[in-house]
């Protein structure tokens, strides 16, 4: 989980959908939950939980939760058709669930299916399909928090750096995010890269600040005013690795001049890339590698607090297939176990 986690996290069509599941149970819950069992954990970083030993731990605790509570668990068993029953008498089974291997006869349906982010592990769209089948509306569908692929001229340029990380600030919109840059073969990785990823469409330009910390026009000014005469792209290439450097050189165009006798505009054009380097990323990175999928079951089908779908009493929808997609760090976990709570306390 993470420990922030908030409802501001989420990017939802509705901003406020998630607030009444996660205000009734907030990240403490869970690590009360995990403590229980006795489970060691530590914090990353910003928030984030991570399990001491193995993420292990926490299937079994899920496992435990489920035992103590009675459940049965079919592993291998494929889910593929839910639908409605008649109840003329009102009374009865109001679900018909079938599998590979046979049906089941239930009261209510919780789905948590998940999205189709990362096919080889089992992930799949039947939890929207059957959605979509049942009449409720689902939200265009992506995958998010992935890597972003550029067009040749940018992989041309800055394929070589595979590997190579910088710390800064993306931005898409009003959403900024503060952390390393990836370069990679195919284009941009690393964590601000995959969170700017749930908020990006394509077409939309992404601005990478590579300096959030300190400002290249002060430092190209200062160079200037002491009449140095270094070269602008070495005064430049203060900030950055030497590789690094010789491709932003070229991006940038930073003249081959001694900065004393540079115009002020030239510097001041340099410093405003730096800060604001604009680029419209090709695609993302797409559903093999995503460790999540953007959008879902639209929320104004589903009750807030319950998850019930408004159309088909005793069906629900919690987690991922639900529009509501969490920030990289914990937090989709913690969507899952504050929206699977408020459907176990219903269904
Ligand atoms: C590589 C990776 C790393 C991640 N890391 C993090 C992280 O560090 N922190 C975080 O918060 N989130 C992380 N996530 C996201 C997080 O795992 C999910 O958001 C979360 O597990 C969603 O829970 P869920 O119960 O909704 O669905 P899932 O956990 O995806 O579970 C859905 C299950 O339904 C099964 N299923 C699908 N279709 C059928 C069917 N027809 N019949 C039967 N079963 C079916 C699937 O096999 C799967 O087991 C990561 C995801 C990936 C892929």
């Amino acid at each position: 989980t993470n420990i922030g986690a908030a409802p501001r996290n989420y990017f939802s069509s509705n901003e406020h959908f998630a607030k009444s599941a996660m205000a009734r149970y907030r990240p403490e819950e869970f690590v009360k939950l995990v403590e229980k069992y006795g489970i060691l954990y530590y914090e990353k970083k910003l928030g984030q939980l991570f399990c001491t030993d193995s993420a292990q731990r926490i299937v079994d605790l899920l496992e435990g939760e489920c035992r103590e509570a009675g459940a049965e668990i079919r592993l291998k068993t494929k889910i593929v058709d839910v639908t409605p029953l008649e109840r003329p008498e009102g009374t009865g089974p109001r679900y018909r669930i079938v599998t590979e291997t046979g049906e089941i006869f239930a009261e209510s349906v919780v789905v948590a299916t998940g999205g189709p982010s990362v096919p080889k592990i089992g992930a799949t769209d039947f939890g929207q399909r059957l959605a979509a089948k049942l009449g409720l509306d689902v939200t265009p569908l992506d995958a998010a928090l992935v890597s972003l692929s550029m067009d040749q001229k940018f992989t041309g340029r800055f394929g070589g750096l595979s590997g190579v990380s910088v710390d800064t600030e993306v931005s898409v919109g009003s959403q900024k995010f503060r952390e390393n840059i990836l370069f990679t073969h195919t284009g941009l990785s690393g964590p601000v890269i995959l969170q700017i990823s749930l908020h990006w469409f394509p077409g939309e330009k992404v601005r990478i600040n590579l300096s959030p910390d300190r400002p290249m026009e002060a430092h190209l000014m200062a160079a200037k005013k002491e009449g140095s005469q270094k070269l602008v792209r070495n005064v430049f290439g203060e900030f950055f690795t030497e590789r690094l450097t010789e491709k932003l050189c070229e991006e940038f165009e930073i003249p081959n001049t001694p900065i004393a006798q540079t115009a002020d505009a030239t510097l001041r054009k340099i410093a405003e890339r730096t800060h604001r380097w604009e680029l419209i990323p090709a695609a993302n990175g797409g559903y093999g590698k995503a460790e999540v999928t953007r959008g879902g079951v639209n929320t104004d089908e589903l009750s807030s607090r319950s998850l019930e779908a408004k159309k088909h009493p005793g069906l629900f929808f919690i987690g991922e297939v639900v529009d509501v997609t969490g920030w990289l760090g914990g937090y989709n976990f913690q969507w899952a176990w504050a929206s699977g709570t408020a459907a176990g306390l219903h269904a």
